[in-house]
């Protein structure tokens, strides 16, 4: 059965390239092949699976996995037994023991967290491994700058791994912040020396070699998301999202379609409704003054959606595909290698990040290329 028969047996089918993510892995790592390039798998390496991601990753050469939380390390950890895990959420209040049990390293990102895990370490007698994180300008987690000595101090009984921090809008290459924020990393990393350090993030690694320090930490873009907005995306897609037409109808010009009537046809217009919606995560906020609204790729062809998206169902307007082209039982894309995340997410509203981290459960989930 190949991957678009499963799509109409089944309902709504997500396809994920696991050779293009490998690809786009390696691509970032070519970039900058001075570097180590790591890989971001948090939030289920952004809705596509962390443990298919992270086995693939692994095999093709990654050794340090950067999670979000505890839990998404043991996850990692289950699959890659000798890579090095770091917990961008940090030391949870308490949660020592457990992360050093499943040695994961927590990312540190204040005095209090640094003398909770030297503490700990001294108590089992062993200098744990961790990062450091400073905050140069996202004011989010971190250390300040201005404590960099003190954070030194404080870890003298930390085995540090690494020190980071995290660009701003890394994305838009002319901003001055991310020169701020390199220098302002120099500063702290003056009172680490010898410590490895590492700032890209996807976009990051696109700025040149100055903040390409001894290790990378892209996500989106092995994902397939673009991390040069403005400019054609280089990366590989790896996501594709099809869903199957159940059913296609003629409407006169002047009648509505979905809830609340929210558009409305001024043409005679032949409408396919395809079996997926909001219930599996696919974007509610469609229609959105000034811009345009979403499509999907019926018989080759970009089709526009049309009125609100329901739980389980979208419409779309086919009028301009030929009659017998778009029929019951035939798949529809709504992501691929035609309309990325990057395209989805602007004419919703939102950013691709979110797009590929919703993407739900309730999809089929077919792995290719592993
Ligand atoms: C999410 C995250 C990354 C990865 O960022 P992308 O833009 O997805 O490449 C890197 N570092 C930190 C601290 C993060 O939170």
């Amino acid at each position: 059965m190949n991957e678009t028969a499963a799509a109409a047996r089944a309902g709504a089918a997500l396809t994920i390239d696991l050779s293009a993510l490998v690809a786009n892995w390696r691509q970032l790592a070519a970039r900058a092949s001075a570097s180590e390039c790591a890989a971001v798998v948090k939030a289920d390496a952004y809705g596509l699976g962390a443990e298919s991601a992270a086995r693939a990753l692994a095999a093709a050469g990654c050794r340090t996995f950067f999670v979000a939380t505890a839990g998404e390390g043991e996850r990692i950890r289950a699959v890659a037994p000798r890579a090095i895990v770091y917990v961008l959420e940090g030391l949870p209040n308490g949660g020592a023991r457990a992360l050093a049990a499943a040695r994961l390293r927590p990312v540190l990102a204040s005095l209090e967290e640094i003398r909770e895990w030297a503490a700990f370490g001294r108590a089992i007698g062993r200098r744990l491994p961790a990062a450091l994180q400073f905050d140069t300008g996202m004011n989010r987690l971190g250390l300040s700058v201005r404590d960099a000595e003190a954070a030194a101090t404080a870890a003298q009984d930390v085995d540090l791994t690494l020190t980071m921090s995290h660009f701003v809008c890394a994305q838009w290459a002319e901003d001055p912040r991310n020169a701020r924020q390199i220098a302002a990393f120099e500063a702290a990393r003056l009172s680490f020396p010898g410590v490895p350090a590492s700032l890209c993030n996807s976009s990051g690694i696109f700025l040149g070699r100055k903040p390409h320090y001894d290790l990378l930490r892209p996500g989106y873009a092995i994902y397939g998301g673009n991390p040069t907005p403005g400019s054609p995306n280089p990366m590989r897609s790896v996501a594709r999202l099809e869903a199957p037409v159940l059913a296609t109808r003629r409407i006169e010009a002047g009648e509505s379609v979905g809830y609340d009537g929210m558009w409305t046809a001024t043409r005679p217009t032949r409408l396919a409704t395809l079996g997926l919606g909001y219930g599996d995560g696919f974007p509610a906020a469609v229609a959105g003054p000034g811009r345009p609204a979403p499509e999907a790729i019926v018989a080759g062809r970009r089709c526009p959606i049309v009125g609100r998206v329901s739980m389980d169902f979208v419409m779309l307007d086919v009028t301009d595909v030929p009659e017998a082209a778009v029929y019951r039982g035939q798949t529809a894309e709504l992501l691929g290698e035609t309309i990325g995340v990057d395209e989805l997410a602007e004419r919703c509203g939102t950013i691709g990040y979110e797009i590929l981290t919703r993407l739900g459960r309730r999809y089929e989930r077919v792995y290719i290329g592993g």
